[in-house]
């Protein structure tokens, strides 16, 4: 299936988008705001269209990535433009907010035009490779249809579901995960500088350490996923076996006036947890204490 392709914004991902999909043949007409970086996808073969409307006149799906949903907006809900999009699948690539999504996704419905949204979970480099994963949220239907053009893309591409708004919910729930690790790995630096720890020592034993975290990571998703909160045989350990251990890590930070930014939302939930009497739950329990209810 070859299909008709514009592709507006050719920053870093938009151009590794574009070369994509030319090298699996399909017919790419590329628009950028500054027009001098589509230089290298015309080489490949890519149409360059002079202007936004162009480019989407040319294309039956109507890829953009470009820095943020504003600036999508600001191209598409120009009037020539916006009129151009009936019948046509738009397939929004920047990243954003769910709420933006789907504000996105029932403006397009409006032109007559169907939207997926996406979260790209992969740096250019991985873009066109069987390693790249891009969720997708939307339309089912035009994400079925149009498979092919994403696998393109990456080969692990997803439909998460038909809410417009789950693939960037997903972006930063996944993306929050991967700033804890890397805050803990900042926290965890400072207090073997500072303790006079070797860092290649503290390298060395965090790999010894991935499955046991890795477990962990896992227990802790599927205990909320069932509702097991409170401590059972197959517990690791309570919220208070954590949080005794969590106060050494305190102490030492306390005695060696390490910035305490990263930790203290943590000691924050621990102690709400167990002023309400949570101790003995797993530590799972912790997250009945992240929603606020008014
Ligand atoms: P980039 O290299 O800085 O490119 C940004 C693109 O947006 C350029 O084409 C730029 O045009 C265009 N742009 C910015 N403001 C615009 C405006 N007001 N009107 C028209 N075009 C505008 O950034 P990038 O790394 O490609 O990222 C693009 C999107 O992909 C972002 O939403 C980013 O979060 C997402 N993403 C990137 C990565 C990554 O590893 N790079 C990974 C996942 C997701 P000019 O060339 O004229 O400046």
């Amino acid at each position: 299936m070859k299909l008709a392709i514009a592709v507006l914004g050719t920053g870093r991902m938009g151009s590794a988008l574009a070369r994509a999909l030319l090298g699996a043949g399909h017919e790419v007409t590329v628009w950028n705001r500054t027009p001098a970086k589509t230089g290298p996808l015309a080489a490949l073969g890519a149409v360059v269209a002079p202007s936004v409307a162009e480019a989407v006149a040319a294309g039956a799906v109507v890829i953009v990535n470009v820095s943020d949903y504003d600036a999508t907006a600001a191209l598409l809900r120009e009037a020539g433009v916006a009129r151009a999009l009936d019948g046509k699948l738009v397939v929004e690539l920047t990243s954003g907010t769910p709420q933006g999504a789907r504000e996105a996704g029932g403006w397009a419905a409006a032109q007559g035009a169907a939207y997926l949204d996406g979260a790209i979970m992969a740096t250019p480099d991985f873009i066109g490779t069987e390693a790249g994963t891009i969720l997708f949220a939307g339309s089912g239907q035009a994400f079925e249809a149009n498979k092919p053009v994403f696998l393109a893309l990456g080969g692990n591409v997803q439909h998460v579901g038909e809410d417009a708004g789950l693939a960037n919910a997903l972006d930063s729930a996944l993306l929050g995960l991967m700033w804890g690790a890397l805050f803990g790995t900042l926290n965890a630096i400072a207090v073997c500088q500072a303790e006079g720890v070797a860092l290649g020592m503290l390298g060395r034993l965090w790999q010894t350490l991935v499955p046991v975290i890795d477990g962990q990571v896992a227990d802790l998703i599927k205990r909320n996923e069932t509702g097991r909160l409170a401590s059972d045989e197959q517990s690791f350990a309570s919220v208070a076996t954590h949080y005794h251990a969590f106060e050494h890590l305190l102490a030492v930070m306390q005695a060696r006036k390490i910035d305490l930014g990263v930790i203290l939302g943590q000691d924050n939930l621990f102690r709400r947890a167990l002023a309400a009497g949570r101790g003995e739950d797993d530590f799972a329990a912790l997250s009945r204490f992240m929603i606020k209810r008014d």
